[in-house]
């Protein structure tokens, strides 16, 4: 019989865990490191933007140093070696969408004592029999000792990485400063592959710019404080190298660096309203325009993670933050300029528009949430034309809109503003027509009513207020959003498409694709170029490009974007004439003002 004990699967663990702790940098360790090198301390700080699709700065769980900083701090080296690391990860397969959000920089001394004591106390508590430097380095190991600290330096950064395309933040095993749970330990093995991966990835592109990792949590990383010294001796030592145990940043009052903190603070209360440079965007609440609106702004690269009753969000990478209000509200707000922008049913617009006092104009049509503003009665009524609605009484949510248009008509009729479920005012008796939106008709059916007039045709649309978009910064930032939403609308209309033609008929297939630029031969088409260049004329995307096929003479391929609704009316054409391996593929983003 076998007289060994096994180990079961959480003393091995725990194992691991132990021997891991062993591997720590020790308190005592970093006290070794006392020299400061004057002239590197000199360096500045800087303050990461808290916004965009780079390195951005956000307090995440630790948010003790808001008040004092509200944007993250660090030494200025240290930031542009962030910028680098960041321009590394997206250069990394699957990482390509990534960005290193930075969820804490500087720290005051202060606050790093009054955690380091209150750490202390509630170990003490628990160990009262452990000796004064097993104790320091049990804290230290969570908190750092203050003396040695590297925050307080504004080298020493926590880090995490997000998913901007996915609005997700990246797997890492736990949650960022998860302190109790020993998998925050860089080696513990009881995470997934996958979190292991982004541990590994975020560790080569932190350390690849000289940053030293802390193997006691997975998202610390420092430059320039006594870890990083130590860390960097004794990688040196391993190599044989001898170098000083020598740190480049001392730890900084908050007073030291006040003037920067300050200086961001007005910045940030200056601009309260809409914080620097950000735009404001109402869009519904909760209805019909809401799903679609929020797709739009997530093809257009724009992130929003929003909690459930939140009604101001800030997007994660876009100078936007997104107000979210009932569809009727939505004019009014960009009217007064509550928000900057809106989308709304055009219905909506037309119904608040009151000329000469209007403060907000059509930017885009959006292509979704179309319907028609009907005048409609009752299958059995016995108002056929629309002089019948003379002395009769009309049921709407859209007053001013039912008003104009009577008195357009010329027709004297009783207006009954109510709000909702218009359709049933004529089966009670309420009124004896309606003016109401439909869409596919199914309401007015099941209400036994038929559209008599088409008042208005309606679609989302995105509005501006007028002030808005003559602030140069906002006018930017709009004009950004406004050309990633082009690029979607005009990718949603076409296909990209790939085919095999014969060489012989390329000419009458370019016809055929889009009726113009004749391809004869070879030299008028290089005259055409020519004369285009000469006329600064820009390339129409959808002239066919062709190209020779190589070892088959006969046959071109041909590269083209084309109208899906096209595609299918010229495809028996194409086909007739020799085209084959017809291949077509949605589009992400087109920018082409032409198409527009
Ligand atoms: P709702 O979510 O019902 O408040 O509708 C919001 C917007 O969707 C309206 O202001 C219209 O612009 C648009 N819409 C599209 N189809 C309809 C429809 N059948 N009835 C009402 N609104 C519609």
């Amino acid at each position: 019989m076998n007289s060994l004990k096994r180990t079961t699967a959480s003393e091995y663990k725990e194992n691991l865990l132990q021997r891991l702790e062993s591997g720590f940098v020790q308190c005592i360790d970093l006290l070794s490191v006392k020299e400061y090198n004057e002239e590197t301390d000199k360096e500045g700080f800087h303050v990461i933007p808290s916004a965009g699709d780079g390195v951005i700065g956000r307090y995440y769980s630790l948010k003790d140093m808001e008040i004092d900083t509200p944007n993250i701090i660090v030494r200025k080296s240290v930031y542009s070696k962030l910028c680098a690391a960041d321009r590394a990860l997206k250069r990394k397969r699957g990482y390509e969408n990534c960005q290193i959000i930075v969820t804490y920089g500087y720290r005051r001394p202060e606050i790093q004592k009054e955690f380091y004591d209150a750490t202390y106390e509630k170990k003490r508590n628990e160990n009262p029999l452990l000796s004064e430097e097993k104790l320091r380095e049990a804290v230290h190991r969570e908190i750092a000792f203050p003396e040695v600290a590297g925050h307080p330096t504004g080298g020493a950064v926590d880090v995490i990485l997000f998913d901007y395309k996915n609005g997700k933040f990246l797997d890492f095993g736990t949650e960022i400063c998860q302190f109790d749970s020993k998998n925050i330990y860089y080696g513990a093995n009881d995470i997934s592959d996958k979190a292991r991966r982004n541990r590994r990835t975020l560790r080569t592109i932190m350390c690849q710019q000289g940053f030293a990792p802390y193997d006691g949590e997975w998202w610390h990383f420092c430059y320039g404080d006594r870890e990083w010294a130590y860390y960097t001796y004794r990688r040196k030592y391993r190599q044989g190298v001898k170098i000083e145990k020598k740190a480049l940043y001392r730890q900084k009052k908050y007073e030291e660096i006040s003037e920067i903190a300050y200086n961001d603070k007005v910045k940030k209360s200056k601009s309260s309203i809409v914080e620097q440079s950000c735009v404001r965007l109402a869009i519904q609440k909760d209805g019909r325009l809401t799903e679609e609106t929020l797709s739009i702004l997530k093809k257009s690269g724009i992130v929003i993670t929003r909690g459930k009753r939140e009604i101001l969000v800030k997007s994660d990478n876009f100078p936007l933050e997104i107000l979210f209000v009932r569809d009727d509200d939505i004019s009014n707000l960009v009217d007064k300029g509550v928000a900057d922008i809106g989308v709304v049913g055009e219905n909506v617009y037309r119904e608040n528009f009151v000329r000469g006092k209007n403060r907000s104009l059509i930017k885009r049509y959006l292509g979704f949430g179309n319907c028609f503003l009907a005048l409609a009665v009752p299958n059995d009524s016995n108002i056929e034309h629309l002089q019948d609605l003379n002395g009769k009484s009309i049921a709407t949510s859209f007053p001013r809109l039912t008003r104009r248009f009577l008195e357009n008509e010329h027709i004297k009729a009783d207006i009954i503003n109510i709000t909702g479920s218009v359709e049933v005012a004529p089966v009670i008796n309420y009124a004896d027509a309606i003016v109401d939106l439909v869409s596919t008709g199914s309401s007015l059916q099941q209400n036994n009513l038929h559209v008599l007039f088409h008042i208005l045709d309606s679609q989302s649309i995105l509005i501006a207020n007028c002030h808005s978009d003559k602030d140069m910064e906002k006018k930017h930032i709009i004009e950004q959003l406004l050309q990633r939403i082009d690029s979607y609308l005009i990718a949603k209309k076409y296909k990209y498409v790939n085919m095999i033609i014969p060489q012989s008929q390329v000419s009458k297939i370019v016809e055929i694709i889009n009726g113009i630029g004749r391809v004869d031969d070879l030299d008028d088409y290089d005259e055409s170029i020519e004369n285009n260049l000469d006329k600064n004329v820009s390339i129409d995307m959808r002239v066919p490009v062709v190209y020779p096929m190589y070892g088959y003479k006969e046959w071109c391929s041909l590269q083209t974007i084309m109208k899906q609704s096209d595609l299918w009316n010229k495809m028996d054409e194409l086909k007739e004439n020799g085209a084959i391996n017809i291949v077509f593929y949605s589009i992400e983003g087109i920018i082409d003002e032409t198409l527009r």
